[in-house]
């Protein structure tokens, strides 16, 4: 009858789904391994560029004039820049392809420890971070979610014009519902930073995208917010963004607690 019908029609649809998502993993995991093996050997090849070069410069010196000179230090500076990129690149392929267990972990702990990383930082800039008290427990590969945590943090201290730059981490309770209508904890990391145009809120999480030029605001490659997006991605989490310019940003992510938090 129609019901079954239905039923059958759903049962398909659901099947071509699985099947579709198991062939973007693999597109996926195809696209890593590319990656580090691309990067691996431009790597090797950087190397020798950069070595050369500066054999130039130390043991050539007193035969190349000042524009050469000048020239080769420009080669020089290009080659670091790429080998940032490039460690970069490599990072975010490694992001899925290290497999990490899964636990259950105390968020705050994670919080205070990526904090840690910027002591100096924050007693040089005047910086303060404010932490929730009571963050929730939550099932993620503590690493990965460490590391979401701090380049967030880090961002929200680089882009920051303010004399006195205030860092608020803290859940938002019960605003998120997932599939089975359990409320899900909503972190939130929000800064009194530059802010960033509307327009903006979804390029920011692609790779190399950078709202600036590579001198500003204490450079960068563009990855970070790539690789928290993937992080958040592998989590089966959604990250948002949400900001007025010259106001401030505020970070926005859940995570499935997986039934087990
Ligand atoms: P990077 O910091 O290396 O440029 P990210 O991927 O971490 O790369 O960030 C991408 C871009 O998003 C940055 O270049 C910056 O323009 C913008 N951005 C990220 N976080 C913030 C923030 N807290 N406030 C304002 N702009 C931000």
């Amino acid at each position: 009858n129609g019901l079954t019908n239905a039923n059958k029609q759903l049962q398909k649809k659901t099947e071509d789904l699985e099947q579709y998502s198991k062939e973007l993993e693999d597109v996926n995991k195809e696209l890593d391994s590319f990656a580090f093996t691309a990067s691996h050997d431009l790597k090797g090849s950087l190397r020798g560029i950069s070595t050369f070069s500066q054999f130039l410069l130390e043991d050539y010196s007193n035969k190349i004039d000042d524009t050469g000179k000048d020239y080769l230090k420009r080669i020089v500076a290009g080659i670091n820049r790429m080998q940032n990129l490039i460690d970069d690149l490599l990072a975010l392929s490694g992001v899925s392809r290290m497999k990490q267990p899964f636990e259950i972990i105390d968020s705050g702990k994670l919080v205070k420890e990526a904090i840690k990383w910027f002591e100096l930082t924050v007693e040089e800039r005047k910086v303060k971070i404010e932490v929730d008290d009571d963050l929730p427990f939550i099932y993620c590969v503590p690493a990965k979610m460490k590391e979401v945590f701090y380049n967030i943090i880090s961002n929200a201290i680089k882009y920051n014009d303010k004399p006195d730059p205030l860092i608020e981490i803290g859940v938002i309770a019960g605003l998120n519902r997932n599939t089975v209508g359990q409320r899900e904890p909503v972190f939130f990391i929000k800064d009194n930073g530059i802010g960033i145009k509307s327009e903006y809120f979804d390029k920011i999480f692609m790779v190399f995208r950078r709202l600036h030029r590579p001198e500003e605001y204490g450079g960068g490659t563009g990855v970070g917010l790539a690789i928290v997006k993937k992080i958040i991605d592998d989590h089966k989490g959604k990250i948002w963004v949400e900001s007025e310019v010259g106001k401030g940003t505020k970070f926005l992510f859940s995570i499935p607690s997986g039934g087990k938090a």
